[in-house]
């Protein structure tokens, strides 16, 4: 670790992510803390332009720092959404200061916003770990563990509503049987009602005499139909039935043909 002069206002200490730098003493806000520095890369170099790390500082489209070296005790500073720090960039003098937005205490972590690029590139994927995305995590957590309580209070109620309610039909449930039963009665007494009816109106269909030859005339073709159809059926019902009996008596030869020849012989004749 390299050694930092302890007229600083601080120092490399141990933090959630690894190491980082922490007031020793109160840092009050707009104050420098210290400066990002490195070699300044070219963009128009060809050798700086293989150069890759973490600590890779972008002053503009041409330069950019290479923060890499063991001398910036800047890079020890960890990014943060909501911090008490902020790099200040000189484009001109190709300078970049960390300096306070805040008032510092000792001991209070100091870190700076990285910018959207690294976020996206290289914290996003893993999940910032700063205070306030962790405090909004846990939050978000909390909400979601109080939306599952919440279903499952819900969830609860709804069983127990259910429940007493099949209690109570299980208690009503004879006073029910009771007034199905009237209407049954109630049903009984339609049906009677309607026979009445129905047999008043047969009465005056009787006392109509045009209706009544009608249906009499109708009655006496029915019954001549009937005799007819009784008339052709006769011979099959006395003798002509020939065909099934045939076939009873057929079926029953296969087993003791020998022994009884008798039932064609006998429905022959
Ligand atoms: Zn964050």
């Amino acid at each position: 670790m390299p050694e930092i002069s302890p007229n600083k206002p601080y120092r490399i200490g141990r933090s959630k992510t690894g190491l980082g730098l922490f007031a020793t003493r109160k840092i009050k806000k707009g104050s420098k803390i210290v400066r990002y520095f490195g070699p300044m890369l070219d963009s128009r170099n060809k050798k700086h332009q293989n150069v890759d790390n973490k600590y890779l500082f972008e002053i503009s489209n041409r330069w950019t720092i290479d923060g890499s070296v063991r001398k910036n005790i800047a890079r020890y500073i960890n990014h943060a959404c909501r911090p008490n720090a902020e790099s200040d960039v000189n484009k001109r003098k190709r300078r970049v200061i960390i300096r306070a937005v805040k008032t510092i205490q000792p001991g209070e972590e100091i870190n700076y916003d990285y910018g959207t690029d690294y976020f996206k590139i290289f914290l996003k994927p893993i999940g910032c770990k700063c205070d306030h995305c962790e405090k909004r995590r846990a939050k978000k957590e909390a909400e979601k563990r109080a939306d599952a309580r919440a279903e499952k209070q819900r969830l609860k109620l709804k069983a127990e509503k259910k429940a007493a309610k099949d209690v109570a039909r299980a208690v009503a449930k004879p006073a029910k049987t009771k007034a199905v039963k009237t209407k049954a009665v109630k049903a009984k007494a339609v049906k009677t009602k309607a026979a009445t009816t129905k047999s008043l109106k047969t009465k005056s269909l009787t006392t109509n005499p045009l209706k009544v030859k009608s249906t009499r005339t109708k009655a006496a073709t029915a019954k001549t139909a009937s005799k007819l159809a009784r008339g052709k059926a006769s011979p099959h019902a006395r003798g002509g039935g020939q065909p099934t009996r045939t076939k009873a008596s057929r079926t029953r030869p296969l087993k003791s043909s020998a022994a009884a020849p008798g039932p064609e012989r006998a429905s022959a004749t």
